[in-house]
């Protein structure tokens, strides 16, 4: 059975969904949002967004993806608190499970995001925005003179750990193999940098120390030797690579191998009145400012795609 039928769905309410929201609503769309597992993207994750222009003195993540949520809001955006667990998309309206019940929409905007793999350790969800870290853009900034400890071997990895000197007075680069995924430039860079030190064959046990709500140190484990130790650390930034959300739309949309969606151009993806936004196609920049204006471009698209359809 059909619960709604609207104009406008846009899966995901991260800094793209939101973003997306507010022009469609401004655009009298009267968007739906399916808010998602994860409700305001990765910016919840975060704590001071320093980069996003117009905050001279920087704003929280989760109040910025907030007040951009409030705005859609203030326009007529609806806000529904689920995920879509399934999608058809052979033909419109398209429809969207959501949690059990069906949403029909003439266009669809999505923006569900990519979310940071994580290592899984007993505790580092606990101290994510408070010393544990997915994303050097947003947070190396804090760590100006401190230890900081990278993990991966890919080329977030290497990328990371090069920027991360910048500020920290060190970075230790801690892969479970000798051998890295990194292309050999991103690897070479890092490997000539005097600043980036290598830990191999090494895993994360755990992060500490949640008493104090602050990363302090790890426990190490080296896989040739057994020994494992305690190093102390002000940063932990985990570079092991990201999961588009595109699980319900896999089959029917255009993804590349990794999961992300194709774009033919512009929003666009390879069905009609599909659009994307955000970090569910981007696996370059991933910054805020970017998703939200991959959310206003989309919202652009999607009006213009309804207006052409006589909706
Ligand atoms: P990736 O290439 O998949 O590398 C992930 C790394 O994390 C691997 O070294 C992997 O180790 C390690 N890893 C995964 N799970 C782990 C776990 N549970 N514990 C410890 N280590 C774990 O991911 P990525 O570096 O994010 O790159 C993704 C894509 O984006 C790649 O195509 C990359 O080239 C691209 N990228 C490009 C640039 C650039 O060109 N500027 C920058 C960033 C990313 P194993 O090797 O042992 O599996």
């Amino acid at each position: 059975m059909v619960i709604s039928m609207h104009n406008l769905i846009i899966v995901g309410s991260g800094c793209a969904g939101n973003t997306a929201a507010v022009y469609a609503a401004r655009a009298n769309l009267k968007p739906l949002v399916v808010a998602g597992h994860e409700p305001g993207g990765q910016l919840s994750l975060t704590t001071l967004v320093e980069n996003f222009p117009g905050f001279p003195e920087g704003i929280n993540g989760p109040d910025l993806v907030a007040n951009i949520r409030t705005q859609a809001e203030h326009f007529g955006a609806q806000y529904l608190h689920g995920t879509v667990i399934q999608a058809d998309l052979s033909k419109r309206p398209f429809r969207l499970n959501v949690d059990g019940e069906w949403h029909e929409s003439q266009a669809l905007i999505i923006a569900s995001g990519a979310s940071a793999r994580w290592l899984n350790l007993p505790n580092e969800q606990k101290l994510i925005g408070h010393g544990v870290s997915s994303c050097a853009t947003c947070d190396g900034f804090f760590y100006r003179g401190k230890k900081i400890m990278v993990i991966g071997g890919g080329d977030s990895a290497m990328e990371e750990a090069n920027f991360l000197t910048r500020f920290g007075e060190e970075v230790t680069l801690v892969h479970r193999r000798e051998q890295f995924r990194a292309s050999k430039i991103m690897l070479a860079r890092a490997q000539a940098n005097p600043k980036v030190k290598f830990l191999l064959n090494t895993v994360v046990e755990d992060v500490h120390d949640v008493k104090q709500n602050l990363v302090t140190s790890v426990t190490l484990r080296n896989l040739a030797t057994g020994n494992v130790w305690e190093q102390a650390v002000d940063g932990f930034f985990v570079a092991i690579g990201h999961i588009p959300n595109t699980a319900p739309f896999r089959g029917q949309l255009a993804l590349d191998p990794d999961g992300y969606v194709l774009s033919t151009g512009g929003a666009r993806t390879n069905i009609e009145g599909v659009f994307h936004a955000g970090d569910v196609q981007d696996r370059i920049y991933r910054q805020a400012i970017t998703a939200a204006g991959a959310g206003c471009m989309a919202a652009i698209e999607a009006e213009r795609f309804l207006e052409s359809e006589g909706h």
